[in-house]
């Protein structure tokens, strides 16, 4: 089936109760067993599945094209859940360019573990073979990162690492592309990671994260992590992303179809210095962005002429662009990200432009859109 379809039937079947066509919400923590050690269906306790989360996660494997999904409270907690594969002394590569969160959740939390980080250039596969060492057992992904929509040729790195004679495993977060535009277990990913706060949910109603792996042992070993470590999503938020997902297709394409709008409205403005997107001819990375991903997605970031100061009042100044972290969803956000979301990497490798702006197209009317901008642009 395509992939319209699966977003609305995957893992969701009728109710087999009472027909219900929408998943309940199953809240409950337990479930009655028939006899001792005779769970019905499986369902013992909610930490270790609930069947709403479990109609999320099927439905989240077939989207990425994956056999097996974990749905976890938070896109972090999903990440530390994949990091505990590993063991002391583990050395990890990451982007050098990755989420601020996965930053400081690598380099002020899991060192303390005794994992060993090295953050590279992902977008130059020859600086992830040089950045290899006999102790890497993992190599983490984001493409388009953020805010810096920099992409990586998920092919091109997953062959490398493969080739490996450790062979780490490869991670992508998807977040910024959703398994709409990009999967990248089909381009040779061994582990696809979201945060479902963002498009997946598509409604800034719910914060959840997701993994999404093919090999069964990996499955096997993230599912008892899942379980024993417990950060699992509740089951009205599993319904909330279920929800979204069903829309999904069409969200991106408009979600991208305005960008692509206001990219040209963007960079014919004479106090924009630069515009950042993933299928504008000026990017870096555009033939493997439009040859690995469906569309460009809905993030675009510009450099602001006037600098920091100009890039702070315009953003303080939209009516429709709300000023805020976080993105994906249906209504259009606007930042700063060197003083928002980029915060906590401020001083470090990932250090953003402090005149840099960060819009999340939402899915309006693209002239309303453009109107707010260019008020908001000639304040
Ligand atoms: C938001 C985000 C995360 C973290 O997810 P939470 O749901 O906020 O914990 C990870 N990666 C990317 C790319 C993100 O945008």
């Amino acid at each position: 089936m395509k992939f319209e379809t699966l977003a609305i039937h995957a893992g969701q079947e009728p109710d087999p109760n009472n027909g219900a066509v929408m998943t309940p919400v199953y809240f409950t923590s337990t479930y009655k067993q028939d006899g001792v050690g005779k769970p019905r269906q499986g369902y013992e306790y909610s930490r270790t599945s609930n069947p709403t989360r479990k109609a999320l996660q099927d439905c989240l494997a077939a989207l990425e094209g994956g056999e097996y999904g974990l749905a976890f409270a938070s896109g972090l907690a999903a990440t530390d859940t994949v990091l505990r594969l590993l063991d002391a002394g583990a050395h990890v590569l990451a982007g050098n360019d990755v989420y601020g969160g996965t930053f400081r959740l690598f380099d002020k939390v899991l060192r303390r573990f005794s994992l060993d980080f090295t953050f590279a250039d992902t977008t130059d596969p020859e600086s992830v073979a040089d950045a290899l060492t006999p102790s890497t057992r993992l190599v983490w992904l984001e493409t388009p990162t953020n805010p810096l929509l920099r992409v990586t040729d998920i092919r091109a790195v997953a062959e490398i690492v493969h080739a490996h004679p450790n062979r780490p495993l490869l991670v992508v977060d998807n977040t910024f592309a959703t398994p709409y535009l990009q999967r990248p277990l089909e381009l040779g990913a061994d582990i696809v990671v979201h945060s479902m706060t963002k498009y997946l949910g598509g409604h800034s109603d719910v914060v959840g994260g997701a993994v999404i792996v093919k090999d069964k042992e990996l499955a096997e070993k993230l599912f008892f992590l899942q379980n024993a470590v417990g950060a699992v999503l509740g089951p009205m938020d599993a319904f909330l992303v279920l929800r979204g997902i069903k829309t999904l297709s069409l969200r991106m394409d408009r979600h991208a179809e305005n960008a692509m709008a206001i990219v040209k409205f963007l960079e014919s403005h004479k106090a924009v210095e630069k515009v950042i997107y993933p299928f504008h001819e000026s990017h870096p990375q555009v033939k493997i962005a439009k040859r690995q991903m469906k569309n460009g997605g809905g993030m675009i970031s510009f450099l602001h002429k006037g600098g920091r100061e100009a890039a702070v009042k315009m953003v303080e100044s939209t009516h429709l662009f709300t000023l805020a972290e976080s993105l994906g969803g249906v209504e259009s956000l606007i930042e700063v990200p060197a003083a928002m979301t980029h915060l906590s990497v401020a001083g470090s490798q990932l250090d953003v432009n402090p005149a840099l702006v960060r819009l999340s197209v939402g899915i309006e009317h693209v002239d309303d859109l453009i109107a707010d901008l260019k008020q908001a642009l000639e304040m």
